[in-house]
């Protein structure tokens, strides 16, 4: 019996201090500065070395720097880049005409970047991607940098 009201007075006293303790660390917190934002109407800096996915760079002329040399293609652990192109008659270099990354498969790790030796490829700073279909996020980076108000080949 005694030992009985002992076990109940033990969780009694154990729920009490759990109790304030949370309430504690509740009240603390509410007179804090927020570490969040409300997305989509704020965004916080992204850091300088965010990765988003691969993006082709363009030199002075607004062409891919991209000379279809296939080292990233090559570097991907995940085959996640096809290239190929053609050498124009008159033109010092091959010209990319495909530049597909399947970023369904790829994952971030830079390789393809590390590869290039014509600095033409870079992470991009996009991190809004959002679809229901994973053929979203089969992309033509040719598109992309043409999209980017860039001629192209
Ligand atoms: S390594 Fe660079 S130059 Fe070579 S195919 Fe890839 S993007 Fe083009
Ligand atoms: S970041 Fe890595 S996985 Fe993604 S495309 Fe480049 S090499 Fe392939």
């Amino acid at each position: 019996m005694k030992s009985d009201l002992r076990s109940y007075l033990k969780e009694i006293i154990g729920g009490s201090i759990s109790l304030l303790t949370g309430m504690w660390i509740t009240l603390r917190q509410s007179f804090r500065k927020p570490v969040t934002v409300s997305y989509p109407y704020r965004t916080l800096k992204l850091p300088e070395r965010f990765r988003g996915h691969i993006e082709l760079k363009a030199d002075e002329q607004g062409w891919a720097k991209c000379v279809v040399c296939m080292a990233c293609q090559k570097a991907c652990p995940s085959f996640c880049i096809k290239v190929n192109g053609y050498k124009p008659a008159g033109m010092p270099r091959k010209v990319a005409t495909i530049y597909i990354l399947d970023f369904t498969t790829c994952s971030l790790c830079g390789l393809c970047v590390e590869s290039c030796r014509f600095d033409a490829l870079m992470f991009s700073r996009e991190y809004n991607l959002a679809s229901f279909r994973k053929e979203d996020y089969v992309m033509d980076m040719l598109e992309r940098l043409r999209r980017r108000r860039i001629c192209r080949p």
